[in-house]
Order: C-alpha cells, then sequence, then structure tokens
C-alpha cells in the first residue's frame, strides 16, 4: 500500500547533481559538462546529469575490458556471483519507494504503476537471473564414439546496454540481469531525459560487492555516448530497447565498425481486437483504455490500434471513452493518478501533431486530443480516441508513443487479421473472444511476438518480451535472454 505521506517527504528532497560511474568510481564528465534534468512534473530544472563525451565513454569500455580480461566477475564462481546479485536486488527492494519517487521525479510515469513496474520488477528480475545463474550446464553431444564434443556457454565479454526513458529501472534490470549473471562487463547508458534512478541502482549494485569495472554507467546524449558505444571497436555487443530511427543507426554504426552484434528492442503499432463474441466487453473496455492509457501511452506495447467488430463498434468505443474519462490524468506523485505526465515537451508536441494529422487524413476526434494542467508547467494529455481511422492513416502506421488510440471497424475474423499485420511492426497484440478455436487461430495468425487474449499486459518475467519485423530482433526476460549475452563454443575432443 502506497504511503501518500511518505510520498510527499520524497518528493521534495533535493538531488545532488550526478556523475559518471567508470571503473567503480564516481566522477565529472571530462570537460565538466553538465545536462538539465527537467521534471515533467511541472518542468523544473531537478538536478543536472554530467554529459559523457566520446573519451568519457572510452574510459568505461577501457574499464569494463579490463574487469572482463582479469576474471575478477566471470572467474567467480556462479554461486558467488548470485550472491552478490541477491544482495543487490535485496539493496533495492529496502530502497524501492525511494527510487521510485526519483523515477517518477525524472520521467513521470504515474507512481501506482511504476512501483510495480519500475522498482518492483527490477528486484524480481535481478532475483530472477541470480538464481537461474548456478542451474546452466554446458551439453555433451552425440558424437560418434571416438571424439567428444563438449558445448560450454561463455560470456560475450563487453556489452554496452542503451535504455530508453519509459521504464529506465525495468529494461535496465532485463539487460543488466542476464547479461551480468553470466559474467559479462556493462557499459549502461541510460536516457537522457530518464538517468536518475538507474544510477543509484548501479550505486547499489557495488554496496552489494560487484567489483569495480564490472558495470558503468555513462549519462549524457545518445547521438554522444551512445554512438560512441556503438562505433567502439570494443565493445561486443549493444543491447537496446528504444526507437526504430535509433535501432537503424546502431545497426550502421556496428557495420561500419566491428560488427557487433545488436539487439534491438524497438517500438510498436499493437493492435487490440475486439470480437463481438468477446465474454465481458465492460472489461474489455475498460482494460483496452488501461492498455493504451497508462503512463500516458509510453509503453511499447501499447494497444494503440483498437480494431473492433463492426456489430458493437459504436456501443463499445462510447465504454471505453467512458473509461478513459473516468481516468485521473496529472501529478504521477499522487497515488490516485491513473495517467501521469508525457516525458518531455517534444513528445508532447509531437503527441498532438499527430492528432492534428489523423483529423486531417479523415479520422474523427471523437475524444481528448488536448494539452491538459498546462498552468502547472508540467506536460499532460487527455486520453485521445481517433475513430474512422483506415489502415492507411499515419496514426495506423506510425507509433505514436502517447496516449492516443487509433479505432477501425472490422466485419470478419480474416479482416481483423489482414488489418492487424498491416504495419511494419510486430511487437505485441490483443484479442478479445470467447470462442477458443478462434482465439487459437487469431494467435497464430497475428505476426508478433506478444499476444494477449482476454486481457492485455502482463510484467511476469518468466515469460520473454521481443518483437518480430521493424519491432526488434531477440528477447528480454525469461531464459531465453541468456542466448544474447553468451557464446557457444564447441570444444572437439579425440578421445
Ligand atoms: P530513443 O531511441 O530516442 O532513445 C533510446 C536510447 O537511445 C536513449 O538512451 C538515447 O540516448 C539513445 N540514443 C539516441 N540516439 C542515439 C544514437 N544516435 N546512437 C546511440 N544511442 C542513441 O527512444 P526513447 O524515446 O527513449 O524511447 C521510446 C522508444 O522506445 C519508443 O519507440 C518505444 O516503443 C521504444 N520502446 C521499446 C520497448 C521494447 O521492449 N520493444 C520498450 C520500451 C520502449
Amino acid at each position: 500500500m502506497l504511503d501518500q505521506a511518505q510520498i510527499d517527504t520524497l518528493r521534495h528532497q533535493a538531488v545532488a547533481a550526478r556523475g559518471l560511474l567508470i571503473d567503480g568510481a564516481t566522477g565529472p564528465s571530462e570537460g565538466g559538462q553538465t545536462l538539465d534534468v527537467i521534471s515533467p512534473i511541472d518542468g523544473t530544472v531537478l538536478t543536472t546529469t554530467a554529459a559523457g563525451t566520446r573519451d568519457d565513454t572510452a574510459r568505461a569500455v577501457a574499464a569494463a575490458r579490463a574487469a572482463f580480461e582479469d576474471g575478477r566477475w566471470r572467474n567467480m564462481p556462479p554461486a558467488a556471483r548470485k550472491r552478490i546479485l541477491l544482495a543487490w536486488a535485496d539493496l533495492i527492494e529496502a530502497e524501492a519507494l525511494a527510487l521510485t519517487v526519483l523515477g517518477v521525479r525524472d520521467n513521470g510515469t504515474e507512481i501506482g504503476m511504476a512501483i510495480k513496474a519500475e522498482a518492483g520488477s527490477a528486484v524480481a528480475t535481478i532475483r530472477y537471473y541470480a538464481e537461474a545463474i548456478d542451474k546452466l550446464y554446458g551439453e555433451i553431444a552425440p558424437t560418434s564414439p571416438e571424439f567428444m564434443g563438449l558445448i560450454h556457454r561463455e560470456p560475450l565479454g563487453v556489452v554496452a546496454a542503451i535504455i530508453p526513458w519509459n521504464f529506465p529501472l525495468m529494461i535496465g534490470a532485463w539487460k543488466l540481469g542476464p547479461a551480468l549473471a553470466v559474467g559479462n562487463s556493462v557499459v549502461l547508458k541510460p536516457s537522457e531525459s530518464a538517468s536518475l534512478s538507474l544510477l543509484r541502482v548501479a550505486e547499489l549494485a557495488f554496496e552489494a560487492g560487484l567489483p569495480p569495472g564490472v558495470l558503468n554507467v555513462v549519462t549524457g546524449r545518445g547521438d554522444v555516448v551512445g554512438d560512441a558505444l556503438a562505433r567502439s571497436m570494443d565493445v561486443d555487443a549493444v543491447v537496446f530497447t528504444g526507437s526504430g530511427a535509433t535501432g537503424r543507426r546502431l545497426l550502421a554504426a556496428s557495420s561500419e565498425s566491428n560488427l557487433k552484434r545488436c539487439y534491438l528492442e524497438l517500438g510498436g503499432k499493437s493492435a487490440n481486437v475486439v470480437f463481438a463474441d468477446a465474454q465481458d466487453l465492460g472489461e474489455a473496455a475498460k482494460v483496452s483504455a488501461g492498455g493504451i492509457f497508462r503512463n500516458s501511452g509510453q509503453v511499447c506495447v501499447a494497444g494503440s490500434r483498437l480494431l473492433v467488430e463492426r456489430a458493437i463498434h459504436d456501443d463499445f468505443v462510447a465504454e471505453l471513452a467512458r473509461a478513459a474519462g473516468a481516468m485521473s490524468v496529472g501529478d504521477p506523485l499522487d497515488t490516485a493518478t491513473q495517467s501521469g505526465a508525457v516525458n518531455n515537451l517534444t513528445q508532447l508536441e509531437q503527441n498532438l501533431a499527430f492528432v492534428e494529422t489523423a483529423q486531417a487524413e479523415g479520422g474523427t476526434l471523437y475524444q481528448g486530443g488536448e494539452r491538459l494542467l498546462e498552468d502547472t508547467g508540467g506536460y499532460y494529455m487527455a486520453p485521445t480516441i481517433i475513430t474512422d481511422v483506415a489502415a492507411a492513416h499515419t496514426v495506423a502506421q506510425q507509433e505514436v508513443f502517447g496516449p492516443v488510440l487509433a479505432v477501425t471497424a472490422f466485419d470478419t475474423e480474416d479482416e481483423a487479421m489482414a488489418l492487424a499485420n498491416s504495419t511494419v511492426f510486430g511487437l505485441a497484440g490483443g484479442l478479445w473472444t470467447a470462442n477458443l478455436g478462434r482465439a487459437h487461430r487469431c494467435v497464430r495468425a497475428m505476426k508478433t511476438g506478444v499476444v494477449h487474449v482476454n486481457t492485455y499486459g502482463g510484467p511476469d518475467v518468466t515469460v520473454p518480451m521481443g518483437g518480430v519485423g521493424q519491432s526488434g530482433n531477440g528477447v528480454d526476460k525469461s531464459l531465453h535472454a541468456f542466448d544474447k549475452y553468451t557464446d557457444l563454443k564447441t570444444a572437439w575432443i579425440k578421445l
């Protein structure tokens, strides 16, 4: 149960200027440049972070490389690495509320969601990979008897993790948990719009006993620090969550440098398909509203396209609009808020521009469409519903990453699936139907990494999460994530 008084105390604490974390020590960037951290709650400057340079990034990579090569971490017995990671998770859990409030002041997610999705999820994820690491075995291949083929799993070396602003702790832990568990060294690059909570979590790793150099954090601009990581000749893999545009740059930088692997978790335009035979349309409307409007739509798997069977279209949209209208939008540190702030002003302006374009292309603004609470200085937007959207419209094709729902009617299951698959993305989707055969058919038909049936969203770390098509490659979460952070090595032995 969240304690509003405690949150109100934490929200007023001063936040010290933050430095880089390289080789176990905190310090300024070379030249001392900083970036302002603007709180989306009220547009004020919360503190500064160090603006890392290319040289700072190279120092962090060198520290990570040295830590990897001398084996201070990867050669520890797995059970010892596990103890340190479990101690780290305990420290994060002990500070969960303070970390979450700090993160919300930085990125604007409503605290009711952030407490579970951020600190809670980071703790669960790090524990999961810590517990797994002394249960990962190599293999003996069924070769002909004069040989023995041993298959070892080895860490890659230096991993660069580049993180977005919507869920920094959750997504950060999805990368750090498996990468560190198997013995890699990491250089972490948080988003310039959400660095604070991840920096604190990284400090806690050292308190838990992680050796210096194994985890380094370089804050700063994407086109400086992120690009330097992507072009480094000494980084073995980039693991990234963020936009498709940045994903493309990472692939180009890899091909122009050392062909490092790039694992990309990119955006989506996920279809949430409601059939007239759904068992509880009221529940479907409520959950679907949450599936697009929580965290102001800044959720990669957000059900941003609603496809509704024509027979129920008008009633369902009205019901969903009622649920959306009842959501309280505003101060993300108020425990009653159901949709907090848009992360930054540029994103808010882009969201509003999408609404304009949608109408110009023939969509109908059914509800919302405007900035809210401008007098607070913060960045808030009304849950927005646009109907009469055709598959070719911009709002049906491009990711908004804001609280904007595009609604399209369909007549048949085949038409629904064709519409669902009519974008370049393939991250997630949803289905609402009581017909078991139809549910299974549609799960198979949807070209996405995740399909939700009679629900939307699910935080459990035990299942893989990743996209197909232009939503990316590779998965986070589950034991399958270890594939990104390990190489297989064959030892071919003549007996
Ligand atoms: P973004 O691509 O702008 O930034 C992500 C990170 O990349 C940041 O740390 C940024 O500094 C860095 N970066 C920016 N330019 C770079 C460059 N030239 N080289 C290297 N790094 C660079 O994305 P964002 O706005 O922070 O996040 C929103 C996007 O992330 C949305 O598209 C959303 O769908 C996606 N996302 C995807 C998932 C998923 O799991 N698939 C999860 C969350 C968010």
